[in-house]
């Protein structure tokens, strides 16, 4: 299962926006974003106005590296989003969503989708009371994601996470226990409920093409 494992701070600089890909790095004056917001490289202040061509690429880019996920997958994604009924761009959205280790990152187990893939891939969950450790697993409604029984007693992460709390905002359609360390898809995430900064109609105009 491959994934990007270039240094990440550079994407945020690349889109010129915070993608918050390192957990609580991110809300600190450590942020490489906020010391150098401009593209990296050498003539990174120097770049000029995006083609029309060049705005949907970077939406891509954007919304690839938001959810990270590699080009390959993110085109099956896409081929799924049009065979589905409804706006492509939305249907796109909502099934990037459901990707378990976005869930998870989303019921606040994790501070960010690099971690929660980090904890899915090492076994370290359930669904519906099976062991899941594919990251891109897409959970459905009623389904309930429950950090595994071993995990919950012996680490640390989950120790704490109990005591303080989740690590972000929970979303509309998931409800959390952090007693149980378990939360349920209540229903699935409308466009409204997706707060990621994206023009998701520049990606269909891109595949359009
Ligand atoms: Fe992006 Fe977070 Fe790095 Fe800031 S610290 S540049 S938000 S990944």
């Amino acid at each position: 299962m491959a994934r990007y494992t270039g240094p990440v701070c550079r994407l945020c600089r690349r889109e010129g926006m915070k993608l918050y890909l390192k957990g609580s790095r991110c809300y600190t004056d450590k942020c490489a974003f906020e010391r150098r917001p401009f593209p990296p490289g050498q003539h990174g202040r120097n770049r000029k106005k995006l083609s029309e061509y060049g705005l949907q690429l970077r939406e891509k880019q954007k919304v690839k590296r938001i959810y990270g996920v590699l080009e390959r997958q993110f085109e099956r994604y896409f081929e799924m989003a049009e065979r589905m009924k409804g706006v492509t761009g939305e249907n796109l959205l909502q099934i990037l969503e459901r990707r378990l280790d976005n869930v998870v990152y989303r019921m606040g187990f994790a501070s960010s989708r690099a971690q929660a893939r980090q904890l899915v891939r090492h076994g370290h969950f359930t669904v519906n009371g099976k062991r899941v450790n594919i990251p891109s697993y897409l959970v459905d409604v009623g389904d309930v994601i429950a950090v595994a029984e071993k995990s919950a007693a012996k680490m640390e992460h989950f120790k704490a996470l109990r005591e303080q709390g989740p690590a972000g905002n929970i979303v509309p359609w998931l409800s959390v226990d952090f007693d149980k360390l378990e939360g349920t898809v209540t229903a699935l995430p409308t466009r409204q409920d997706i707060d990621v900064p994206i023009q998701e109609h520049l990606i269909v105009e891109l595949y359009s093409k």
